[in-house]
């Protein structure tokens, strides 16, 4: 095994006029990431929380949207026959349709429930299950016509500073012949590792951060949940599934435990003031050196006087600032997953 957690130590000395202009040192950590190589910029300081926002004004104003009882089975698009002869797909409270605006090959929403609005402490495991389960139907029936789409992600955005135009809780399905960015550099660095060590850096970096026990969150139903010594998002906690690249053949298990580790992720941002996030399933098929992976990420919160989280180092650099550290975090998530 070839896993290295590099690290940098970077200090900015200066006189602060906090402590009578005294000098004081901070540090800052660049971490690089073991798979990708790419760098992520720990700092030691972080802004204060404004408290928890109020969405009942925001809710009751946008209510009776196209994803709302009365207006998702009569004004939302229906599936090609070859897909869903039915139209939509449905588990549950849980409706799969193509979107109207889609962004590649295959874009599908999954509205995941009747409620217009939900806060993160009020999503439950079974609403994740059921709008996995109908995200993963969607992809089979897809995939049974067209084997061509290896490609897929389901994904949620959740409100504006998640880039979400509709408040109503919902999924994204999108899937393409050629993969994104994200995905090809995941392909790339797996399979490189794969050539190099015979083995899959998935089930290497679990089995290493369950030793170190410092960023392993906990293993349930075939899923290893950890957070990544160096994030690509604020907050991020990963999970990878155990001997699946691709969506199409999970089980119930294993949706039953993304669900749980979504839902305790929210949980957690729920109590840290935040309210706003977005996840990823990466999926990808073909592809032996791959594990299944799951990114969740929380986004500035919606708060008077909102402040962006992608500054120039985000947006142009491609440099993660994390204000947490990732082995606080993991310690601080830790008992949301019991
Ligand atoms: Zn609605």
């Amino acid at each position: 095994m070839e896993i290295k957690f590099e690290r940098f130590h970077l200090q900015a000395d200066l006189r602060s006029p906090l402590k009578e202009f005294a000098t004081i040192s901070v540090p800052t950590e660049v971490r690089i990431d073991p798979l990708t190589k790419r760098r992520s910029r720990i700092v030691t300081w972080g802004l204060p929380s404004q408290g928890k926002f109020d969405f009942t004004q925001m809710a009751e104003e946008s209510k009776g949207c196209f994803f709302c009882p009365e207006n998702v089975f009569l004004k939302t698009p229906q599936f090609i026959n070859e897909i869903a002869p039915e139209g939509r797909i449905r588990r549950g409270r849980a409706v799969g349709f193509p979107n109207l605006n889609p962004m590649g090959t295959y874009g599908s929403v999954v509205v995941l429930c009747p409620d217009h609005f939900l806060n993160l402490n009020q999503f439950t495991q079974e609403i994740y299950e059921e709008g996995l389960s109908v995200s993963v139907d969607i992809i089979r029936r897809t995939v049974a016509i067209d084997p061509d789409t290896r490609y897929w992600h389901i994904s949620q955005n959740f409100l504006s500073p998640g880039g979400s135009t509709i408040l109503h809780p919902h999924l994204q399905v999108i899937g393409d012949p050629i993969p994104t960015n994200e995905m090809e550099w995941l392909i790339d660095a797996s399979s490189s590792y794969h050539e190099r060590n015979k083995t899959v850096y998935w089930n290497d970096l679990a089995q290493i951060e369950r030793g170190i026990e410092k960023r392993y969150i906990k293993s349930i139903g075939g899923v290893h949940w950890f957070v990544s010594f160096a994030p690509i998002g604020f907050n991020e906690v990963c999970g990878t599934v155990e001997g699946h690249g691709s969506a199409t053949n999970l089980r119930k298990r294993e949706i039953s435990s993304l669900s749980r580790g979504i839902v305790s992720t929210l949980k957690y941002y729920h109590d840290k003031n935040l309210n706003s996030f977005n996840f990823t399933i990466y999926s990808i098929s073909g592809e032996t050196s791959y594990q299944l992976l799951i990114r969740i990420i929380s986004r500035t919160p919606i708060q008077p006087y909102y402040l962006n989280d992608w500054t120039s180092f985000e947006a142009l650099q491609s440099e993660l600032t994390s204000d947490i550290v990732p082995e606080e975090l993991c310690s601080e998530i830790r008992p949301y997953f019991d």
